[in-house]
């Protein structure tokens, strides 16, 4: 079965082509970051009109270097929530015109599933059961997957996600926006140069007793750090340690601990913030001593990307016995939409 999955929830246009046989033939990303940095942060009503006008290209793309046609398809994935309402709507519109041409099934995916699902187009791939720490720029979720559809949330984050939290000290350290991945790469630099260590962080919700994280505080204390010292580079490198470090830390000890609960030995990491190098590290390390694995997507799959709509997708579709029955006809998308809700709906 072939999937043209279509993602536009925030501020990528994500396109890709998937075989449940031959696997991700193709893959298109445009990332809007660039027009939105001017504003410090997503403008809703641009990154719709941006989604519009990258679409199509990008479906061409995808299509010309795979080498086929759109008459080969044989269903549509879009990403039908959560998200910005407006962006959303493109990626459904998209689809369900598509779907209704070419007269095959359309299936709406759950953005965070798609997220979740990413390390398994990776080899090797985890097998269910396994634990999942979902780290994006909206969401921090430990969950329990025991299969397609069978989400259990273990804990999430009480404010700020991971990412939003990474973004938020960027700002504050002056490195623009979208500056996860800038702070990421000054705290390296620092720590390679084999500084000594200026500042120490808290680790909230450390101790908390459950699988909740809380990231609004750090932002707090490096704002304090920012006013109270000269912001020199050095000084900038030192603070962006400290903050990856007291992140880092937290999500590695209640990963862990999510493991040792539920007895599971597999970790998947998922999002964004599954990209950075120090987290990396710190899980394969820790989960490796108590004799666990950790899977990662691969790096240009842990932002947001078509082809982990388009894998969520097939393998939805896969479960459905009769591939047109369950599926909606007319298209809705939903801004706003829990994980957790997702049981495989067939109908008998
Ligand atoms: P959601 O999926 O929850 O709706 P999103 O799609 O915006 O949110 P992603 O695209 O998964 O989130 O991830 C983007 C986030 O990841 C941003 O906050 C970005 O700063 C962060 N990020 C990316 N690379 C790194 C890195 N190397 N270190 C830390 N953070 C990173
Ligand atoms: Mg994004
Ligand atoms: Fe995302």
């Amino acid at each position: 079965m072939l999937v043209l999955g279509i993602e536009t929830s925030c501020d990528e246009t994500g396109v890709a082509l998937y075989h449940t046989k031959q696997g991700l033939l193709s893959h298109a990303l445009h990332s809007q970051t660039q027009m939105h940095g001017e504003y410090g942060g997503v403008v809703p009503e641009l990154a719709s009109r941006d989604h519009i006008r990258r679409v199509l290209p990008l479906i061409r793309q995808t299509f010309s270097a795979a080498g086929l046609r759109l008459r080969d398809l044989d269903a549509i994935a879009y990403t039908q929530g959560p998200g910005l309402a407006g962006a959303l709507l493109v990626g459904a519109s998209i689809a369900s015109a598509l779907g209704f041409a070419l007269e095959i099934p359309v299936l709406g995916v759950h953005h965070l599933e798609g997220h979740l699902l990413s390390p398994l187009l990776s080899s090797p791939a985890p097998a269910f059961p396994f634990v999942a720490l979902l780290v994006s720029g909206g969401h921090t979720q430990l969950m329990e997957v025991n299969g397609l559809g069978q989400y259990k949330l273990l804990g999430e984050t009480v404010d700020d996600a991971a990412g939003e939290a990474f973004d938020k000290t960027a700002k504050l350290l002056g490195l623009g926006y979208p500056g996860g991945p800038a702070l990421s790469r000054l705290a390296e630099e620092f720590s390679m140069a084999g500084k000594p260590r200026r500042f120490e962080l808290p680790r909230p919700m450390l101790h908390s007793g459950n699988f909740n994280f809380s990231f609004s505080g750090l932002k707090t204390a490096v704002l304090t750090l920012v006013n109270k010292h000269e912001m020199t580079q050095e000084t900038r490198g030192a603070i962006a340690l400290a903050f990856q470090e007291a992140v880092v830390d937290v999500l590695t000890e209640k990963s862990l601990g999510a493991l040792a609960k539920t007895g599971l030995t597999q970790l998947v990491v998922a999002g964004g913030v599954g990209a950075n190098r120090q987290l990396r590290a710190s899980l394969s390390l820790r989960a490796e001593k108590m004799g666990a694995t950790v899977f990662y997507p691969e790096l240009e799959f842990c932002t947001d990307n078509g082809a982990m709509i388009a894998f969520a997708g097939a393998m939805r579709l896969q479960s459905l016995e009769n591939l047109d029955q369950n599926l909606d006809k007319t298209f809705t998308v939903k801004a706003r939409w829990d994980l957790e809700m997702q049981e495989i709906a067939v109908d008998s």
